[in-house]
C-alpha cells in the first residue's frame, strides 16, 4: 500500500513502498548489505561489491539520461535509492550519494566525449566513485580558502593542492575536483581517475563512524589535467554550471536524512512493545518522529520533482531550508531512538549508538549546519552568497 502525506501546500504526495522503488532494490539490500553493516561501521568494511551489484540492477542510473546510459528517472527516484540503503546503513547511503554526485556533474558538463565515454560505466556501476567538492562549496561561500590551484599550460591545466577528505574512492575510482585559476571567477572542475599521474591517495585516520566509506585526502602535486578530462571551465560557464547543478546536488542528500530517520522510529516501535510503559516519559515519542518524517519526505519529493522540471537554480534557498531541517530531524530522531533503546543501544553491534554518529555525519558533512545557517542568513541580505 502506498503511504500519502500532505505537503505544506496541500498537494498530496504519494510514497511508494520500498519494494517498488526499483526491482530486486529491498532484495539486494536485505541480502548483502544488512549482514555487513557491523563489519562497514566497526572494522571499515568497504561494500564494493554491493556497490557494483548496485549498479547492476540500476541503482545509480536515475538522473542520467538514457542517451547516457541511465534511466532518466529523475531526482526523486535517486533519493529513493540512497534512502532504503540508509535505512539500513547511512555510510553506504553516502557512497551511493557521492556515485550519484560525480555523474550529475558530468550530466551538466559541455564536454560530451567525456560523457559519453564515462557516464554509461558509472550509470551501471561499473566504475565508481566520489566528489571533492566540499572544499569548492566552502570556499565560494567563503568559509575556508580553496586548497587546489590551477596554472594554464598547453593542453590542459597544472593541478596543486590537497583536498583532505573523498569518499568513494581508490586508485581504480574516479572523483571531480574543483581549482581556483588566478584572475579567473569561479572555478575549474576537472574529472580525475585516482591512479592520476601526479595525484596521491593518503588514506585518511579512522573515523568514529562512515569509516568503510573508503575516504582519502588527494595530494595533487604537478598533475597534468588535460582538457579532455575538464567537467566545466572557470568564469561564465561555471557560474551557469553551479546554478544548474546546485539543488540537486545538495537535496540528494536528504536521502541519507530520511532513510536514517525512518530507522529510528522503527527502533522506537520495537523497543516501546516492552517498555513503553516508562518509554513514554521520554521528550520525542515515535508517533512525532514519525510524523516529521512524513511532512520531510513529502516535502523532499516533491522539491525534487520541481527541481526536475524547472531546473536547479530556482530552488537553492529552498533546498538548503530543508536541507538544514533534515540534518536537524536526523540528530532529533538518533537522540530518541538512543534514549529509547537505553544501555541496550549502547553495545558496539546494536543499531541505535551507530545512528547517533551517522546522523553527526549528517549535520557535519558539506554542506554543513553551520555551513547553511551561514548561507540562507546570506541569502536574507543578498541573494546568491554563492554559485558552487
Ligand atoms: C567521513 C567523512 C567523509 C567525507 N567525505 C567527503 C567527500 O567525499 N568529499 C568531500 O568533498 N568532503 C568530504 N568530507 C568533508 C566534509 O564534507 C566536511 O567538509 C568536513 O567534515 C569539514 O567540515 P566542517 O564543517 O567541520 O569544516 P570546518 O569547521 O571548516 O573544519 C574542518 C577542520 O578539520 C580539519 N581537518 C581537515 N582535514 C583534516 C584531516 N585530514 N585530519 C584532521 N583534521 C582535518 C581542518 O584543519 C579544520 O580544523 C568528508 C568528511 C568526513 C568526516
Amino acid at each position: 500500500m502506498n503511504t500519502l502525506a500532505r505537503e505544506s501546500n496541500s498537494q498530496i504526495v504519494k510514497f511508494p513502498d520500498s519494494g517498488t522503488v526499483l526491482p530486486g532494490l529491498v532484495e539486494l539490500i536485505a541480502a548483502d548489505l544488512a549482514p555487513k553493516v557491523v563489519d562497514i561501521d566497526v572494522n571499515a568494511a568497504y561494500p564494493k561489491e554491493f556497490m557494483h551489484k548496485l549498479g547492476a540492477i540500476g541503482g545509480f542510473a536515475s538522473m542520467t539520461p538514457t542517451e547516457f546510459g541511465g534511466s532518466g528517472r529523475g531526482l526523486k527516484h535517486a533519493i529513493q535509492v540512497i534512502e532504503e540503503a540508509s535505512k539500513e546503513c547511512v555510510s553506504t547511503g553516502f557512497l551511493i550519494w557521492a556515485q550519484y554526485a560525480l555523474q550529475w556533474y558530468l550530466v551538466n558538463s559541455a564536454n560530451t566525449e567525456l560523457k559519453s565515454k564515462m557516464l554509461p560505466k558509472l550509470a551501471m556501476g561499473e566504475l565508481l566513485g566520489g566528489t571533492g567538492q566540499s572544499n569548492s562549496m566552502k570556499s565560494c561561500c567563503g568559509i575556508e580558502e580553496a586548497r587546489l590551484k590551477a596554472t594554464k599550460v598547453e593542453g590542459g591545466w597544472m593541478i596543486n593542492g590537497t583536498l583532505p577528505w573523498v569518499s568513494n574512492i581508490g586508485v581504480e575510482h574516479f572523483f571531480h575536483m574543483g581549482a581556483t585559476v588566478e584572475g579567473e571567477t569561479g572555478l575549474l572542475i576537472g574529472f580525475v581517475p585516482g591512479n592520476h599521474p601526479g595525484l596521491t591517495l593518503v588514506p585518511s585516520p579512522h573515523f568514529v563512524g562512515m569509516d568503510g566509506t573508503n575516504t582519502f585526502a588527494c595530494q595533487f602535486r604537478d598533475a597534468f589535467l588535460p582538457d579532455s578530462q575538464v567537467v566545466c571551465r572557470p568564469g561564465a560557464e561555471f557560474t551557469a554550471f553551479a546554478a544548474r547543478t546546485k539543488s540537486a546536488f545538495i537535496l540528494l542528500q536528504m536521502g541519507m536524512g530520511l532513510g536514517l530517520i525512518d530507522a529510528c522510529a522503527a527502533m522506537m516501535k520495537r523497543s516501546n512493545k516492552t517498555h513503553s510503559h516508562v518509554n513514554r516519559y521520554l521528550d520525542d515519542q515515535a508517533e512525532d518522529i514519525e510524523a516529521a518524517l512524513l511532512e520531510a519526505r513529502a516535502a523532499t519529493y516533491a522539491l525534487a520533482d520541481r527541481i526536475d522540471q524547472d531546473g536547479s537554480a530556482p530552488y537553492v534557498k529552498d533546498t538548503l531550508a530543508l536541507r538544514l531541517a533534515g540534518g536537524e530531524l536526523s540528530l532529533k530522531a538518533a537522540n530518541a531512538a538512543m534514549l529509547h533503546l537505553g544501555a541496550k543501544g549502547y553495545l558496539l553491534n546494536n543499531a541505535a549508538q551507530r545512528r547517533l554518529r551517522e546522523a553527526y555525519f549528517i549535520a557535519i558533512v558539506t554542506p554543513a549546519t553551520k555551513h547553511l545557517r551561514k548561507e540562507l542568513a546570506e541569502m536574507e541580505q543578498a541573494p546568491a552568497c554563492c554559485a558552487a
